[in-house]
């Protein structure tokens, strides 16, 4: 049984805190990558193309680029641009907002920046589906794409194909561009997301004599190096860092910083909701 007490005393009393966010917190907050919605808005795609879920239909490989980003186009929407605005996600703005902090996640959807969290504070390691790149890439500048992908949404043909003259193109070299998520070593890392990495690294090293909660938000197996084991390093390494996991599948805590960490297996937007 969780200790809700305890979460919401050690919460309170945190001046410092830092959000480390996974898929599992926005499946929490209603963006799923299968279910009901994903087979309505896709059934033509599933049709055409036997997809299952977004996950692995990132990969599909698509013979054209027409046809490549009117399905893009499409998962771009779903997972960005339709639903910016999320409960959960406004709620843990709420609890976090008067207090000093920062957000670091691989979540590439926007939630935090797009439901109060200043982006200043939020650092998208793995990209964000609302910006595209030079596929090669020759250089190291990124491109938001709202109007782009809207536009390319409202053009796809009964072959599920858009036009070409709307497939992007970089335009220093001319190429192919794809969108900003790091699949592979093209993934491009812009000056802001330098900035954003080194602000993430001061926000720690400043608070090494000072109390520091970190709140770890639905974060499993899949690239556990960037969050989960750091977080659990940290703590062990700082005696004044503590650490809430958030986790209904995935929510051990090792041996070592027990007395330092606790383990909330409950649904997220039903813990949350008892925190405010
Ligand atoms: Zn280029």
């Amino acid at each position: 049984m969780t200790d809700i007490i305890k979460i919401k005393d050690w919460i309170n009393n945190a001046e410092n805190v830092i959000i480390g966010a996974g898929a599992g917190l926005s499946d929490a907050a209603g963006i799923h990558y299968t279910g009901e919605k994903f087979e309505h808005d896709f059934k033509d795609w599933i049709k055409k193309y036997g997809i299952e879920d977004l996950y692995t239909s990132s990969f599909y490989p698509f013979k054209t680029e027409e046809e490549k980003w009117a399905y893009w186009a499409k998962h771009i929407y779903f997972s960005y641009y339709e639903r910016k605005h999320t409960e959960l996600y406004r709620k843990l703005y709420d609890l976090v907002k008067n207090k000093n902090y920062f957000v670091i996640t691989t979540n590439t959807d926007g939630q935090f920046i797009n439901n109060g969290f200043d982006q200043e504070k939020v650092f998208e390691v793995q990209g964000s589906y609302s910006k595209l790149q030079c596929s090669i890439p020759c250089h190291n500048k990124l491109y938001y794409n709202e109007e782009h992908i809207k536009e390319m949404l409202d053009n796809i043909d009964n072959d599920l194909k858009i036009p070409s003259a709307l497939v992007p193109k970089c335009p220093v070299c001319g190429k192919n561009m794809s969108v900003n998520l790091r699949c592979d070593n093209t993934f491009v890392e812009d000056d802001n997301w330098n900035l954003m990495q080194n602000r993430y690294d001061n926000f720690i090293k400043n608070k090494s004599d000072k109390n520091l909660l970190l709140l770890e938000f639905g974060i499993g197996f899949n690239t556990p190096g960037i969050i989960r084991f750091p977080f659990e390093q940290m703590t062990y390494i700082h005696d004044n860092f503590k650490l809430i996991r958030f986790n209904d599948k995935y929510s051990d805590i090792p041996k070592g910083i027990q007395d330092r960490a606790i383990s909330a297996n409950d649904d997220i937007r039903e813990i949350i909701d008892l925190l405010l």
